[in-house]
């Protein structure tokens, strides 16, 4: 019966009873009496064992909430965090003049949370979204379906996918943890290259910055999300051929995102 679960100290139960039987927190409340039948019981019990063994909900569920959409995702796609929707903020913030073709780039773009959610805001705008990962690239296209914008993708490696096309912003979300950083034991279900880079963590960052200004328009615009301790020195990095350098920090008080604008 439901509430003999409810009473259980399983990780997660509820949203495991509410994934298994496809109903909601309340329903399950008002039918706790409910006799789970053999094959929901078998599915309960898989999703528990999984849980147990760390696998993200995200990808039990397979769909994981960003901004004002819900995504589709896989272990070939990293999990949204919260932490991305400040650049999503930023973005619309950034353009005063809401009806201008501006456009716009989402490097190594994952499941698309970035250039979806962006799209759906704003159909003046033109997006572009990359990812090295066939795989992902087969998410976001499937995710993409979600607005009735268009996305724009293309598959490479960071710069090698758009050639020499222009943007007047590039956004990125790349992997910045460090290659030995003991929190990566909590995520050894995600995808490695959507977390690591490098033993500073700053290996992509470092190739998005110095790439960036043969991609941008005049005093186009680079806005990077990153680790909670590299601001300075991605600050150090931009000042090259960026100027008006804006540093943004998430709802948890870290250091998360740099804007900076390409030096006319
Ligand atoms: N933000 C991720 C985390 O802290 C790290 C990888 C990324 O988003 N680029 O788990």
């Amino acid at each position: 019966m439901i509430k003999n679960y409810l009473k259980s100290q399983s990780k997660d139960i509820t949203q495991l009873l509410s994934l298994t039987l496809g109903k909601n927190h309340a329903w399950l409340l008002a039918n706790d009496d409910y006799q789970l039948n053999e094959a929901q019981t078998q599915t309960l019990n898989t999703l528990i064992k999984k849980r147990e063994q760390g696998v993200p909900f995200a990808y039990l569920s397979g769909t994981k909430g960003f901004y004002h959409l819900d995504f589709k995702v896989t272990p070939d796609t990293l999990i949204p965090r919260p932490e991305t929707e400040l650049l999503i903020d930023i973005t619309l913030d950034l353009f005063s003049n809401k009806t201008k073709p501006y456009h716009l780039l989402d490097l190594g773009t994952g499941s698309g949370i970035i250039a979806i959610t962006l799209a759906d805001k704003n159909p003046h705008w033109h997006i572009t979204a990359t990812d090295f990962s066939q795989k992902a690239l087969a998410v976001a296209k499937q995710n993409a379906a979600i607005t009735d914008n268009e996305v724009n993708f293309q598959q490479g490696s960071w710069f090698e996918a758009v050639s020499k096309q222009t943007f007047d912003l590039i956004i990125s979300n790349p992997p910045y943890i460090e290659q030995d950083s003991s929190y990566l034991k909590n995520l050894t279900h995600e995808p490695k290259t959507a977390l690591t880079s490098g033993k500073d963590g700053l290996d992509a960052i470092r190739l998005i910055i110095n790439n960036a200004p043969e991609h941008l328009n005049k005093q186009g615009y680079l806005l990077l999300e990153h680790g909670f301790n590299q601001q300075q020195e991605i600050t150090q990095l931009l000042e090259k051929y960026f100027s008006n350098i804006q540093i943004f920090n998430d709802y948890n008080s870290n250091q998360r995102a740099i804007l900076a604008q390409f030096k006319p």
